[in-house]
């Protein structure tokens, strides 16, 4: 295999892969998913083997972070097979950091071995402290399962960054009061404007809220300083100085992130989205599944970066009242 690195044609180096490793999920969130999804076919799902050679070639390519996400990634059956098998790169020093991005239902469960495989932080999407709310939110969810989840990630010693979707008239009135439990939890924060992906049986723009009226509301309370701390991705970040805690911002819809891109997603059918925002999407599964040996692949995947587009264009307004996507956030994963 060539150790080019994957350099897509505005010259981004690929270095960061998101794979979603099931588009199911124990949850329903209101602007994710409808309440009745269909779900895939589990022929059309991936092994574990193969996600993980997936990913391994990934790597191999120059890939130096990877996120397993969902759906929910700790409902996939076995996963901690997928998490232990890719800790490898780790200590072999090609991986700079495995994480997930998860509802944290199942976390209690699992923090501990996921600690012991390598991972060091974990993203968990909360979006309320209230209970009542919380289920409503979710369609069914239960608040003390996740907060069970968050006390054994913080006593496994896993880093938690809490992802909070800011949703109008829902918890509009809440966020100033998740800044502060974050801060007094030692967890990072950041606030997600809603993206219009997938029909979710509600108007989007019911849902939207600007987070730059959410970050001028925090602003009358708490000394948000400007922090150069970049991740390649969409959020832009400040510093709470009372509590020292970082605080992100992803506005898809409000700035444009994308200059400094460096990620794919990756589906649970193998299938690669060379951006967020766009429908344009590589198959990899038939590579995968045609040879044992992987320059088919590589091939494959060369030639999906080739078409990584410059940009997304969501939009949400009342006239196009219509996903700028079809796919639901589950599929790849956000
Ligand atoms: N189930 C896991 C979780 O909830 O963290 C991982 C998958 S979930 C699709 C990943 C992230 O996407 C979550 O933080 C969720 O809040 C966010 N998300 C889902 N649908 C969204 C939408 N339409 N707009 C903005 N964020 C969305
Ligand atoms: Fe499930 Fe995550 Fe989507 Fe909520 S946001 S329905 S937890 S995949």
């Amino acid at each position: 295999m060539s150790n080019v690195s994957l350099i897509d044609p505005f010259d981004r180096e690929i270095s960061y892969l998101r794979v979603s490793v099931t588009d199911r999920c124990d949850l329903r969130c209101v602007y994710c998913m409808a309440e009745d999804m269909t779900f895939l076919p589990k022929a059309e799902v991936l092994s574990l083997e193969e996600l993980d050679r997936l990913c391994s070639v990934f790597v191999e390519l120059g890939v130096r972070k990877l996120r397993l996400t969902g759906g929910e990634p700790l409902v996939r059956k076995n996963v901690m097979w997928l998490v232990r098998r890719l800790g490898r790169h780790l200590e072999s020093g090609a991986l700079d950091e495995l994480t997930l991005t998860s509802n944290a239902t199942q976390l209690a469960k699992y923090a501990d071995e996921l600690a012991a495989a390598g991972v060091r932080r974990i993203n968990v999407s909360l979006d309320t402290l209230d209970p009542t709310k919380f289920t409503a939110i979710t369609r069914w969810g239960n608040l003390d399962q996740v907060l069970d989840g968050l006390a054994a990630a913080k006593r496994a010693g896993l880093a938690v960054k809490i992802n909070t979707v800011a949703l109008k008239g829902i918890n509009d009135d809440e966020l100033d009061s998740m800044l502060a439990w974050c801060g007094e939890c030692g967890f990072d924060l950041t606030f997600i404007e809603v993206m219009p992906m997938g029909e979710i049986g509600a108007q989007r723009i019911d849902q939207y809220l600007p987070l730059s009226m959410v970050r001028a509301k925090l602003a009358e309370r708490w000394t948000l300083n400007e922090s150069d701390y970049h991740t390649g991705g969409p959020a832009r970040y400040v510093e709470v100085a009372e509590t020292g805690q970082k605080l992100g911002f992803i506005t898809p819809l409000t700035h444009n992130f994308c200059e400094s891109c460096n990620r794919v997603r990756l589906t649970c059918t193998g299938t690669l989205y060379m951006c967020l925002g766009q429908e344009d999407a590589a198959d990899l599964r038939t590579a995968l599944r045609a040879s044992d040996d992987d320059g088919m692949l590589e091939h494959a995947i060369r030639e999906a970066i080739t078409r990584k587009p410059k940009g997304h264009d969501f939009i949400i307004d009342r006239r196009r009242n219509q996903p700028a996507v079809g796919r639901h956030m589950s599929v790849t994963g956000g």
